[in-house]
């Protein structure tokens, strides 16, 4: 008695990198959004140090979880994706805010073979538990796609998803239009 059990909950967010952290990039040739291709085209998106840093106060745990095929796809070099990491680590540290762990997945069916951390497997997310012991149902996957949403589900995390309210019939469960949004809904939980 008296002991407050939720300090002793070990909680984190799990964030997607592109179109959560950071801009997607137009590219004309595919003429669709896509992964930054050099780290001079990778920028924040706003308030996403603000969203950071509130989750970092209020003890949560912050880990990545990216799926970047270019490489795979031979649309970029391993050293460009690690100069394109090394862009959002400085711009992390320029903000006070530290991820407890980078996960990416390099890989893509088509040109790798299957992989097991690619999501929407939520490989990443176990690996993540294991490693820093985190109660799941007290964390979040925070993504823009589908994938990430499955992601999270399948770790038994709850979810936000990044963007539009989806079309009717499409299932995603809480949606915000961006994570500072996201980051007021997941403090607001904590406070029930
Ligand atoms: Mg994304
Ligand atoms: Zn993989």
């Amino acid at each position: 008695m008296g002991i407050d059990a939720c300090s002793r909950v070990t909680r984190a967010v799990f964030l997607d990198r592109d179109g959560v952290l950071n801009r997607n990039v137009w590219n004309p040739a595919t003429r669709a959004y896509e992964s930054p291709l050099t780290p001079d085209q990778f920028a924040l998106l706003p308030n996403v140090i603000p969203a950071l840093q509130l989750l970092r106060d209020h003890g949560y745990l912050l880990f990545l979880i990216s799926n970047q095929p270019n490489h795979a796809k031979g649309k970029a070099s391993m050293q460009t994706l690690d100069a394109i990491h090394g862009r959002l680590v400085a711009l992390l540290a320029a903000g006070d805010v530290s991820f407890a762990a980078y996960y990416y997945c390099f890989h893509h069916p088509a040109f790798t073979g299957e992989c097991v951390c690619r999501k929407p497997s939520p490989y990443f997310i176990f690996k993540a538990r294991d490693a820093f012991g985190l109660d799941l149902e007290h964390c979040w996957m925070v993504g823009d796609r589908e994938t990430d949403i499955a992601c999270g589900r399948a770790a038994g995390t709850r979810t936000v998803r990044i963007g539009e309210m989806p079309a009717s019939g499409l299932d995603v469960g809480i949606v915000a239009s961006d994570l500072w949004s996201a980051t007021q809904l997941i403090t607001r939980s904590l406070r029930r």
